[in-house]
């Protein structure tokens, strides 16, 4: 079987000097140019910051030095990762101008492993949404069609690596925003454990969900980018670091796993979804794994208690931006009130303003305990159901979305879809699991449809060597439509 991963590949060009990583960076850099204004993936695009890196590590090269499997790979950022010296925005009015004067550390452990940063993508406002459209810079266009959406909120970066115009990319997930675009664009989308990747310097949505994560062409890449980046950090008091490597953990066999079919949440998705991951279920099966039937009832109320827990903390989160400390402001006002007000107004985008005042609703003193405490049980009730699963399965299989990829339109009214595509993602989130987005065949439309793979606390790497043993069987006739190859 061919191997899919760029990463090694490239890396692998690097090291026998086939190409210099100055001249892959500029075939990178050429290729946005042409492709950029089509998909609007980028909204800043760092080719000085890209070509420093790469002289350095073409100077390692000519010593003949190691190279570490991420060195010298052209890579883009979600725009809510934070970069010194490069504007970070959230693609929000509220941060145009923002330059952050310290790096997350996601970005500090790749620049340190000279990852070659092409740029900024796009997401949508504060990470808020399922399309990308809410983006301040307009929304990021899915490549395999571009009348329809990349997905939310990382759009941007499953955008520009389905677009080829980046190997890899780091976005962020709260309720389902690395996977969801990964699943729209047929990409691979991996969120982590809550606590094994640092948050550090990713600008918060809802800080108990919340986790960054990678966004690749195919499973072998998303175990190398989860290795360099799933690593304790003490300035985030969540963090944990990780228990084992993905990367040389794929190969191993999955004979005798029991991998459990969440019936509520396939029950979520349409037919040809559905059909799709009862396939993979099978060869699974085939694969030497037990195939059983799960219910969790309790899921039947994971949205409304995604979309309250996640509304009060992004109110909160969103409190800081009052335009004294940074970002944007409003140019004419009277006193200081006048003026957080206005900065708050001009600066914020509809569902923004709609999460805050919905969060800030739910945490009154007459609703706390009716709604933000409720849905806290209820959050804890799913936490236990997910521990008691998991004490008898390895892993569990839902699809990844209900749906494909939505048309895009700029139409204002609101799309209950894009609500409801977070009912197979958010339930990891909130009960802080790693979970996987793996292309599991097409829709009739031809649409990338994507399975989802959900595994207990820290068994990052067993739901990666699961879903890598599927790409295997499947690569040639799945990919065959979205690898477009890599640039060379
Ligand atoms: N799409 C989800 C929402 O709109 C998730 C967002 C995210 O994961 N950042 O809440």
């Amino acid at each position: 079987m061919k191997s899919l991963s760029k990463i090694r590949y490239l890396n692998g060009l690097l090291k026998a000097k086939e190409i210099s990583c100055v001249e892959l960076t500029k075939r990178y850099l050429d290729e946005i140019e042409k492709v950029n204004s089509k998909l609007n993936a980028y909204v800043r695009i760092t080719p000085d910051e890209a070509l420093l890196t790469a002289k350095k590590v073409d100077v390692k090269i000519k010593r003949g030095e190691e190279l570490m499997p991420l060195e010298g790979i052209p890579m883009t950022l979600k725009d809510n990762i934070s970069t010194k010296d490069i504007e970070t925005t959230c693609c929000s009015k509220a941060l145009t101008g923002y330059v952050p004067f310290f790096d997350a550390t996601v970005w500090e452990l790749l620049h340190s492993q000279n990852a070659v940063l092409l740029g900024k993508t796009n997401m949508d406002e504060f990470a808020m949404g399922s399309t990308c459209k809410t983006s301040y810079f307009g929304g990021a266009l899915n490549p395999l069609d571009t009348t329809r959406v990349s997905g939310g909120s990382s759009g941007g970066v499953a955008s520009a690596v389905g677009g080829n115009i980046a190997v890899y990319g780091l976005g962020s997930d709260t309720g389902g925003s690395i996977r969801q675009p990964a699943s729209f664009c047929g990409l691979v989308g991996l969120k982590p454990t809550y606590g094994s990747v640092s948050r550090y310097g990713i600008v918060a949505c809802a800080s108990s969900l919340d986790q960054a994560g990678p966004i690749t062409s195919c499973v072998e890449d998303a175990a190398i980018v989860y290795d360099a980046i799933a690593v304790y950090d003490k300035k985030d008091a969540t963090s944990q670091g990780k228990r084992c490597k993905a990367a040389p953990n794929l190969e191993n066999s999955i004979k005798g796993m029991k991998i459990g079919l969440l019936k509520e949440l396939s029950d979520s998705a349409n037919e040809e979804v559905r059909e799709c991951v009862r396939k993979a279920a099978a060869l699974f099966s085939k694969l030497g794994a037990e195939i059983v039937d799960i219910e969790i009832p309790v899921l039947e109320y994971t949205l409304p208690v995604y979309f309250t827990l996640a509304y009060a903390e992004f109110s909160s989160n969103m409190g800081r931006y009052d335009g004294i400390g940074y970002g944007y402001r409003t140019p004419y006002y009277n006193d200081v009130n006048d003026m957080i007000c206005k900065t708050r107004t001009e600066g914020f985008g509809r569902e923004v303003k709609k999460r805050i005042l919905f969060g800030t609703y739910v945490l009154t003193k007459g609703c706390y305990d009716i709604y933000f405490k409720k849905a806290w049980k209820l959050r804890g009730a799913i936490v236990k159901s997910f521990k008691a699963v998991f004490s008898d399965c390895d892993l569990l299989l839902t699809p990844t979305v209900p749906t494909t990829a939505f048309k895009f339109n700029n139409d204002a009214s609101e799309n209950k879809d894009e609500y409801i595509s977070n009912i197979c993602t958010a339930p990891a989130n909130l009960a802080g699991l790693p979970a996987v987005t793996v292309p599991c065949g097409f829709d009739s439309r031809g649409l990338p449809v994507g399975m989802q793979i959900i595994g207990d606390k820290f068994n990052d790497a067993r739901v990666l060597n699961a879903a890598y043993q599927f790409e295997k069987q499947t690569c040639d006739k799945i990919y065959k439509k979205t690898e477009t190859g890599v640039i060379l």
